[in-house]
């Protein structure tokens, strides 16, 4: 076992403080990984607030994971010492179902080992990637093709795959019509991939403060939800929306915007459930589903497809005493649009 600095939530309202985490020995398939860069999801913040249920503390949150590879076990064979390397959500599953089988590990019929917050193969809680380095099975380490930046990678081990996974899942692409709801770190990497995908892009924005950004990213047209007349003005005119927003939605309003056999598919999470009514469903024979994550296999797609395309996040590095008040400005919406801790500052 090591030990090694990290940034820790103590309780679910302390601020973080500074820590450490200890980390498994390297066993013969695992990979010892020095942490360069995490990445800030809203996800972490649900987690550590008890959003979706009760946690163990000390715990240490972060799944948007790049470094460096330190050490690797006798038995590995896909990466070596001195890698650029990534971790995102999980870093375990069964390897035996039917999704795990398939490569959707993510839909493990065991439930797939969070980065951090679950139950690890030693008994013990998995701690994840605010720390200086972390150790993880070598079928969940990612590798990071050399053209994207490195400090600016990690946020694509999340909200790249989260929204990469719906958009091809439900056919993004020339002559579909996708509209984002939310442009915060998975929203704004949804327009790239959506756009890049060859797609018709949309963003639904609660203010038009993020309208410029929206058109550089590709996006064809913005909207302010805040103004009522956009549900009506755009009724019936999608074929996918992507739904990003960490807070509970009028459902029934945005499915009124699908066109025939339109898709609502939900990666936001809030904890409370979602009301809506059948006859909006019936309209246009609309689906409303969800996704979650992304497997390994097509992770590494993703990042394949971000290299080749040029997709790169928008990062605002920090310093780790800045975590705090990153955090308040993710809850304030007023981020631009990924937070990337440098992991040298822990
Ligand atoms: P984020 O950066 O905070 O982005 C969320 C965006 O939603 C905000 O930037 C804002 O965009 C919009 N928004 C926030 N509050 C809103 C409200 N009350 N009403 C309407 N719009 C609101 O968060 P994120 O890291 O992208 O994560 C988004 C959600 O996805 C979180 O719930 C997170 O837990 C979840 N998530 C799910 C998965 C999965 O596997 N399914 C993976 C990662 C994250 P505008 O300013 O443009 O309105
Ligand atoms: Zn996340
Ligand atoms: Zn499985």
């Amino acid at each position: 076992m090591s030990t090694v600095a990290a940034i820790v939530a103590t309780s679910a309202d302390a601020p973080l403080e500074r820590g450490t985490v200890t980390r498994r020995e390297v066993g013969p398939r695992d990979v010892l990984i020095d942490i360069a860069w995490a990445g800030i999801c809203h996800s972490d913040i649900h987690t550590v607030r008890g959003d979706w249920g009760a946690q163990t503390y000390p715990l240490t949150v972060g799944h948007e994971i790049a470094g460096m590879v330190a050490a690797i076990g006798a038995e590995v064979t896909t990466v070596a010492v001195g890698d650029r390397v990534g971790v995102g959500c999980m870093v375990g599953s069964c390897r035996e179902c039917a999704n795990c089988q398939a490569g959707r590990e993510q839909y493990c019929e065991k439930g797939f080992t969070d980065t951090y917050g679950s139950r690890d193969v030693d008994g013990t809680v998995t701690q994840g990637g605010y720390s200086a380095a972390v150790v993880v099975d070598e079928h969940f380490v990612l590798s990071l093709p050399a053209a994207l930046p490195f400090e600016k990678v990690a946020p694509l081990l999340c909200a790249g795959i989260t929204t990469y996974s719906p958009l091809r899942r439900w056919g993004a692409g020339p002559g579909k019509r996708v509209a984002v709801v939310g442009m915060g770190g998975l929203g704004h990497m949804a327009v790239k991939l959506a756009v890049a995908m060859g797609a018709e892009v949309t963003v639904l924005s609660q203010t038009s403060s993020k309208r410029a950004d929206a058109l550089a990213f590709g996006a064809v047209a913005h909207h302010a939800t805040s103004d009522p007349a956009v549900f009506t003005e755009l009724a019936n005119s999608f074929d996918l929306i992507i739904n990003t927003v960490s807070a509970p939605l009028d459902v029934d309003a945005y499915l009124g915007m699908l066109d025939f056999a339109g898709v609502m598919a939900n990666v936001g999470a809030p904890p409370e459930p979602a009301a809506m009514s059948v006859f909006t469903l019936f309209t246009n024979q609309r689906s409303f589903t969800g996704s979650t994550i992304g497997g390994i296999a097509e992770t590494q797609e993703m990042l394949e497809f971000c290299a080749e395309h040029g997709i790169v996040p928008e990062v605002e590095i920090i310093r780790a005493e800045q975590v705090n008040d990153a955090w308040e400005r993710v809850l304030k919406s007023d981020v631009r649009y990924r937070f990337v801790i440098d992991a040298a500052t822990l």
